[in-house]
């Protein structure tokens, strides 16, 4: 970055920060990974410079004969990658790819059907903060209180008595498998349009080693950069039939011109993930999940469900005088870095929580496996016992920074795939 570092010494600064704040800690925020530094050179190119609006072939502007090799370059992966008949690349986040899917089958007012948030669906299936909530009328569905699993008795009949126009099935915070099969079969009776949002798990369908939603949904949109290991940003796979109405609501009606830079990263990133090293790479995340989980369940840590299929576990803290925020800002001091989320009948605000979402996708892309996952597990045991202990806090930061040194940032690049 020596352009960088001359021209604007105050930016470059804060960029070093992030990545030795990066490189020194545990990152176990369930959404978020390291991408390989092909992705992130592909970020830093002159892409960013063209403006391409349309889809390759049919363009608005002049000079696009590069940006439509890489765009087809990561539609023909991402179809290949996720066995879809159609692949929009463009949408700048998930927020988006939502967005594109809610507009091409819905009016203002009209009916839909969601996760609750603190049952760990996300803002863009319905919530009143967010554009969703405001324009359509939204029901929502939960989990069981007794198992922390999604009441299909109560998805149905929420469905059956509001009569939705589309289902988002799809959660950001649900430590279990999805039955995408149940949901498809439920709006197929109700008549209503399946969209599956499979942001947070989009890299372990990917990787073979979690159910597909592609043959029981109508759309289904993802972000590209937590388990897929992409750059931030979203994607919409849908049947043919709607692949035209996809891509007119991706652009014009949601967005203008597409992020050149970022959909070659796109490409570079559905390439590793077609690579046979990416399925190990889903296997290890699971499993890393899976042994944190029962690390700290040996410890006495509350899950909700009790477990996990997935990347990520959440620790149930109700009834406990520690909230979310306090065990955030404990594991913060000890160099692991989770976030605050609300649980299955949360009792606290949005903004202090009984629970805590941890992920492994950021962990096992630095190298780590099960041995780190029990250590790690009884550090966060460790903290979730005794918070306020400042000693133990240094003490523990002290192992996590020994731990990061051993597994450098961008240690073994995935190779990509000539596909
Ligand atoms: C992360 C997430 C999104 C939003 O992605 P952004 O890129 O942050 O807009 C949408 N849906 C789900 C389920 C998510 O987990």
């Amino acid at each position: 970055m020596i352009h960088l570092e001359k021209a604007d010494p105050r930016v470059h600064r804060a960029v070093l920060g992030e990545e030795a704040r990066q490189r020194g800690q545990l990152e176990m925020i369930a959404s978020e990974n390291f991408v390989s530094e092909a992705v992130r050179e592909a970020m830093g190119t002159v892409l960013t410079h063209k403006y391409a609006e349309g889809v390759p072939g049919r363009r608005y502007y002049g000079g696009c004969e590069f940006a439509d090799a890489v765009e087809d370059l990561a539609r023909t992966r991402a179809k290949r990658l996720f066995g879809a008949a159609h692949a929009n690349v463009q949408p700048h986040s998930g927020a988006q790819a939502n967005m594109a899917a809610y507009f091409g089958f819905l009016d203002p007012g009209d009916t839909i059907v969601g996760m609750n948030l603190s049952h760990g669906g996300h803002l863009t299936h319905g919530s009143p903060v967010n554009f969703s909530g405001r324009l359509f009328r939204v029901a929502a569905y939960g989990v069981r209180s007794s198992d922390g699993l999604v009441d299909f008795d109560l998805v149905r009949d929420t469905v059956r008595r509001v009569r939705p126009k589309l289902i988002m099935t799809g959660a950001s915070a649900y430590p279990r498998i999805l039955d995408f099969a149940a949901f498809g079969e439920i709006a197929r009776e109700a008549g209503a349009v399946h969209v599956v949002d499979l942001a947070h798990v989009a890299g372990l369908v990917a990787a073979g080693v979690h159910p597909s939603p592609v043959p029981h949904a109508d759309i289904v949109t993802t972000t590209t950069h937590k388990t897929l290991r992409g750059p931030r940003g979203g994607l919409v796979l849908c049947r043919a039939e709607h692949a035209r109405l996809i891509d007119r609501m991706v652009f014009p009606f949601t967005q203008g011109g597409p992020l050149m830079h970022v959909i070659a990263a796109k490409a570079v990133a559905l390439g590793e993930a077609l690579s046979p090293n990416f399925r190990d790479y889903g296997r290890a995340v699971v499993a890393n999940a899976r042994t944190l989980a029962g690390t700290l369940m040996e410890r006495g840590v509350k899950l909700v469900s009790g477990g996990t299929d997935t990347h990520l576990v959440l620790v149930d803290l109700l009834g406990r005088d520690l909230t979310g925020k306090d065990a955030e800002q404990a594991l913060e001091r000890a160099g692991i870095t989770v976030n605050k989320n609300t649980v299955p009948g949360e009792t606290r605000s949005p903004f202090v929580t009984s629970g805590l979402r941890i992920g492994t996708p950021a962990l096992t892309s630095r190298g780590m496996g099960e041995a780190e996952m029990r250590r790690i597990g009884g550090w966060i045991a460790d903290i979730l016992e005794r918070p306020g202990d400042e000693g133990l806090g240094e003490e523990i930061r002290r192992r996590t920074t020994e731990l990061c040194s051993r597994f450098p940032l961008f240690a073994a690049p995935p190779r990509a795939s000539s596909a």
